[in-house]
């Protein structure tokens, strides 16, 4: 069913972007965190299965069927039920908390019914936007995901990539070519890596992933907003991505999100101290099949055309507006 001839094939393909990552480091705004070597492929992996999919997963598994044959590459297959494992040690102690409102018992290990978020979690009705001038995150998904704490220790074994590129690379390069045009017309970027800041606030914080499949022929993006989202405002900024990322791209547009993109870890503030403040408007955006030669022609080969459809979509919505004077993007140079 899946060919898989090809797929591991490391071949002499010299990647265009190799060594150019860092080289225009952004403006004193960005968070510089020094960049960290991939992980070892061959240790085996610290954490069991089942506890990177719940990293993943703000919910218990539902029946719902997986996509087929488009699964990201870091993540594995969920065929029918989870082998049942020890419930791991829960990662903050905070003696204070008051108990979780919504913690009935559930199938499922201790962390799911974790709530780490205390009080009221607030509504759209109470969304306003951060202190300070428009803050734009921009996360390069699985970036430096080795130094994940323990409560989202599932996200350490992250080695998966396409004919030796790992994800983050891809990821963090189209992040920081948005950074720097976003930075060119005004905004405050933040580049984070895999683990968000605890409670995490900007007016928008936009994940950047990239997808795989052992079918060399899946091909496309993908946007989604949180299952979950407390601002009700992410799904204009998944619909503006959309349409900004397909204009500049030219990738066709996936209809189906996974529950794991609306799961997003960092959406789940109920479950996790590092993840986006609930008033911080989230979306997750999966650029492309690393395992697609056409989605690979832009994702690695031309970064610039993913990077300008993102920022597109962040000068395109409402709630971040270019704050300088008429620039557009067209005006700033990449190099
Ligand atoms: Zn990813």
């Amino acid at each position: 069913m899946f060919r898989k001839a090809g797929f591991y094939a490391a071949g002499g393909l010299v990647w265009a972007l190799a060594g150019m990552a860092l080289q225009d480091r952004p403006a004193a705004s960005v968070i510089q965190i020094p960049r960290m070597p991939p992980p070892i492929p061959v240790a085996p992996p610290a954490v069991p299965t089942a506890a990177v999919e719940s990293a993943r997963e703000a919910v218990p598994p539902s029946p719902e069927p997986a996509p087929v044959g488009s699964r990201p590459l870091h993540e594995p297959a969920t065929v029918g039920s989870r082998p049942t494992l020890p419930a791991p040690a829960p990662a903050v102690s905070r003696p204070n908390q008051p108990a979780p409102a919504a913690a009935a018992p559930r199938r499922g290990n201790a962390s799911s019914r974790r709530n780490v978020w205390v009080g009221p979690i607030p509504t759209a009705a109470d969304w306003a936007p951060p202190e300070g001038p428009v803050r734009i995150a921009l996360q390069a998904g699985h970036w430096r995901a080795d130094e994940a704490p323990a409560e989202l220790s599932g996200l350490r074994d992250n080695g998966t990539g396409f004919q030796g590129k790992a994800e983050w690379e891809v990821n963090l390069e189209i992040a920081e070519r948005a950074a720097k045009l976003l930075q060119g017309v005004g905004y405050v970027v933040d580049v984070l890596p895999a683990v968000v800041p605890p409670s995490y606030r900007a007016h928008l914080f936009i994940s950047i992933h990239a997808d795989g499949s052992r079918d060399a022929r899946a091909s496309g993006f993908r946007v989604a907003a949180p299952r979950n989202d407390a601002t009700g405002r992410a799904a204009g900024a998944a619909r503006l991505l959309e349409q900004s990322y397909a204009d500049a791209t030219g990738i066709k547009r996936l209809p189906t999100v996974t529950r794991r993109m609306q799961n997003y870890y960092a959406f789940n503030f109920r479950r996790y101290v590092h993840a986006l403040h609930p008033m911080t408007i989230g979306v997750i955006l999966e650029t492309g099949f690393l395992t697609s030669a056409s989605d690979r022609s832009v994702i690695v080969d031309d970064p610039d055309r993913a990077a300008r459809g993102i920022a597109a979509a962040v000068m395109a919505f409402p709630i971040t507006p270019p704050p300088g004077p008429a620039i557009t993007l067209a005006d700033v140079q990449l190099d």
